[in-house]
């Protein structure tokens, strides 16, 4: 094992977000000195990260200098200049996951094709650089190809009068799953190939935002669903050489075929509720995997709930949270704020987790805190 802790070893971190915030708690105890990219100086990672530096890990020369002072290199988000990467790998920076894992990644159209390629099953699916009304059988759902996230870039087309949403771009075209449930299976696997699965969680998504509104875990599934997802996450882990963490997005259908939707080769907002609800969290996992250590376990230490606090829709300006004191007095609450000034509709601006014996009783508090704990903006 390499020595990793002290000032002697640097681990770079591309994007300095959220993701990154809850990583850079988890390096302090293991003491691991972390060096942040991020273009926004007021990024959630600025105040904590050893170091900060101010920069673009979209581009090339910007994420070559930043990696050259590194031990290892890990990402927390995928949108970063690859070919810079790829460069310092072959320079003798650990850079982990893979450039080659995150270059597939980064294109939902050769992620289905991987899929595709491996037997791994997912819904049917179409590239095309455009298309037309007759191009594929309504119902489907369109996704741009690159730079989507959380729902941006997805749009569901259920009858002609939606071609006027249609997306620009080259795109994959999905049929659309008719979902009994989301769940979601996240993976750790280190340079020695040990692999280990968290518990299946469960997603509730916001109706109107597309993002996560409840994550539930353990899921309300079958043993028998809870292996086959398992499996399908580890070998994907497997089949990706990946040294870091994989989350895996599945649909469970209405016949109960598992299907997979997308996978993240970082951590993921469906592993939040690891951090208090399970011996190791997801982001003490993905040091434990990129700097060559052992990998925890991911038992359940108790049923959880995890709520993401989303700017209010209709307001915007300096962040002000209303409720707090309310949500505190709830018995296992565990409130996350990510310190972002600002906030605008539907912004990722924190978690709240609650841990409870009885799950219900947790997801009882969890829509307690969703209409008391309100982000909103205050405008001079
Ligand atoms: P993003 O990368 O922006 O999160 P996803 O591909 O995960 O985009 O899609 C977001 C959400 O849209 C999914 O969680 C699911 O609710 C819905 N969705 C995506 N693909 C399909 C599909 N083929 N059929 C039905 N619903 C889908």
């Amino acid at each position: 094992m390499e020595n990793f802790s002290g000032k002697e070893f640097k681990l770079g971190i591309l994007g300095g977000g959220q993701l990154g915030r809850m990583m850079i708690r988890e390096a302090i105890k293991f003491n691991i000195s972390t060096s942040v990219l991020d273009p926004n100086p007021a990024a959630p990672c600025a105040e904590i990260a050893s170091e900060f530096v101010v920069g673009d890990f979209r581009d090339y020369e910007s994420v070559l200098k930043f990696g050259r002072g590194m031990n290892v290199v890990t990402i927390e988000i995928e949108d970063v200049s690859v070919e810079a990467l790829k460069v310092l790998q072959s320079e003798g920076v650990k850079v982990f996951p893979d450039p080659k894992v995150i270059e597939l990644i980064q294109d939902k159209g050769t992620q289905k094709q991987f899929y595709r390629l491996h037997g791994i099953p997912t819904s049917e699916f179409q590239l095309v650089e455009d298309f037309q009304e007759d191009t594929w059988p309504l119902p489907f759902v369109q996704k741009m190809r690159r730079g989507g996230y959380d729902g941006r870039g997805v749009q569901v087309l259920r009858s002609a009068s939606d071609f006027s949403k249609k997306l620009p771009g080259p795109s994959l075209l999905e049929r659309l799953v008719d979902i009994e449930k989301e769940i979601s299976v996240i993976v750790a696997r280190n340079e020695s190939g040990e692999t280990v699965a968290y518990p299946t969680v469960e997603l509730d998504f916001h109706p109107v935002a597309n993002l996560v509104e409840f994550l539930i875990c353990p899921a309300d599934i079958s043993k028998d669903l809870e292996q086959e997802a398992e499996d399908l996450a580890m070998r994907l882990a497997q089949e990706l050489n990946l040294v870091g963490i994989l989350a895996v997005e599945m649909f469970i259908d209405k016949s109960g075929n598992i299907l997979v939707n997308e996978i993240a080769p970082r951590t993921h907002n469906s592993g939040h509720q690891s951090i208090e609800g399970n011996l190791t969290s997801q982001f003490e996992q993905q040091l434990r995997a990129v700097c060559g250590m052992p990998l925890g376990s991911t038992a359940i230490v108790q049923p959880s709930v995890m709520l993401n606090l989303l700017g209010d829709a209709n307001s915007e300006g300096e962040a002000v949270y209303e409720g707090l004191e309310e949500t505190l007095r709830i018995p296992g609450v565990y409130p996350h704020l990510y310190g972002k000034k600002d906030t605008k509709a539907f912004r990722k601006m924190g978690h709240v987790t609650v841990l409870n014996p009885d799950l219900k009783q947790a997801l009882g508090y969890a829509r307690q805190i969703k209409s008391t704990l309100k982000v909103v903006g205050r405008q001079d």
